[in-house]
């Protein structure tokens, strides 16, 4: 998961990497305010999850605060790469002696951590890099040891980094590998790494793309998320354990089993239905673990109606109908519901679900044809 760079620059603040002074905006007021806090000329920069904003205009100087004003609401009324972009960052400018690239990145053939380094830092990094292989220094780091002081000293070499820089830059790149391993990074990333005024050095771009899958042993992170709607949903269901996979219909659906799941989605296609997602709730899923799967096909606005079914193993049908009852009474949810439940406690299941108004189905292709029904406007 990538993100903002505004956001990455907060983590990096918190490891000691130096940043140019700013702060996020959303408006050309809030940008304006910024500008006269930091008292110089400053750069606005579109906060989208993709490199290239340079070249796209999305990066600009601005020193009064009628650019300010002007280019703020310029950039906010821009795509890059098709992402529409919601905030700026305004930045004290800052001059550049030299720009560097710097990152250590997960090489995933090899498993493990490679550090890079290169003295064409900046917007055209890529090109440079494709038409000359010894643009770009790289050295994996054995990840039991650690990133060791030897090969930083190396990297600092291939770049050509003035002598009197290599402390700050040992520094840095240390702090970035401690950055990278205590927060399950990917890829974490500064282009450019510059020179500037009074030779120092400062990470004037940042990025930070943290493993999808450690993601829930880093709650502290969740603050920094800025995501898309369907990632959104996507990590809800992944912080309570479930598996859950947006698709494109109006049909929302729980299931437990992997394979249940699937065929489940398979029948509805089948029966001219469409499926609004995946969602497995696991093996054993208790009432709470229900719940918030419900919870999340809520969310989904595109759903006219619901497809619960449950082969109960070692899934209690009375736990899940708990779950589905807590659900409903909270979110007062007024769209039709279909279930079917078999399996273990299954006629304690269907008990409690007796008198709630759920459409209970025989068997799973019963299920189904309710459901495509109810999912065309049709009367129950
Ligand atoms: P990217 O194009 O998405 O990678 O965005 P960057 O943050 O890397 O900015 C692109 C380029 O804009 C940098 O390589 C710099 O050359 C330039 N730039 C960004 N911030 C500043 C700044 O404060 N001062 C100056 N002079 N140039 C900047
Ligand atoms: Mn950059």
């Amino acid at each position: 998961m990538r993100i903002l760079e505004y956001q990455s620059k907060r983590i990096f603040s918190q490891y000691g990497i130096p940043i140019p002074k700013g702060r996020v905006a959303i408006n050309a007021i809030i940008a304006d305010h910024i500008y006269e806090e930091l008292k110089s000329d400053v750069v606005i920069k579109a906060q989208v999850l993709t490199g290239g904003r340079g070249k796209a205009g999305g990066i600009r100087l601005a020193k009064s605060a009628e650019q300010v004003e002007e280019l703020t609401n310029e950039i906010l009324s821009m795509s890059i790469k098709g992402l529409p972009v919601k905030k700026i960052l305004v930045e004290e400018a800052v001059r550049i002696d030299q720009e560097y690239f710097i990152a250590i990145t997960t090489d995933k053939d090899e498993g493990v951590p490679v550090l890079m380094a290169s003295k064409y830092g900046g917007v055209d990094i890529e090109e440079i890099v494709k038409g000359n292989h010894n643009a770009l220094f790289s050295m994996p780091i054995e990840p039991l040891v650690g990133l060791r002081e030897f090969q930083v000293r190396s990297a600092a070499l291939a770049i050509e980094l003035p002598k009197q820089l290599w402390h700050d830059f040992e520094d840095i790149v240390l702090n970035l590998w401690n950055l990278y391993r205590e927060n399950d990074a990917e890829n974490v990333e500064i282009n450019p790494l510059v020179i500037s005024e009074g030779n120092r050095l400062i990470a004037l771009d940042a990025k930070v793309t943290i493993d999808d899958n450690a993601i829930y042993r880093h709650p502290e992170l969740s603050e920094f998320f800025d995501m898309e709607e369907e990632d959104r949903m996507e990590y809800m269901a992944k912080k309570y354990g479930l598996s859950y996979v947006k698709l494109e219909g109006n049909i929302g659906c729980m299931v437990n089993g992997a394979g249940l799941a699937m065929a489940t989605l398979d029948l509805l296609a089948d029966n001219g239905g469409q499926p609004a997602n995946f969602l497995d709730i696991g093996g054993g899923a208790n009432a709470e673990k229900v719940a918030s799967g419900l919870k999340i096909i809520l969310e989904d606005e595109r759903v006219k109606v619901i497809l619960i079914n449950i082969f109960g193993g070692i899934t209690r049908c009375d736990e899940v109908a708990r779950g589905i009852l807590n659900v409903m009474e909270e979110k007062h949810c007024t769209l039709p519901v279909v279930i079917r439940l078999a399996g273990t406690n299954s006629s304690q299941g269907l008990a409690l679900l007796q008198s709630s108004g759920f459409i209970a189905a025989e068997n799973i292709a019963d299920a189904v044809k309710l459901s495509v029904k109810a999912s065309k406007g049709k009367k129950r």
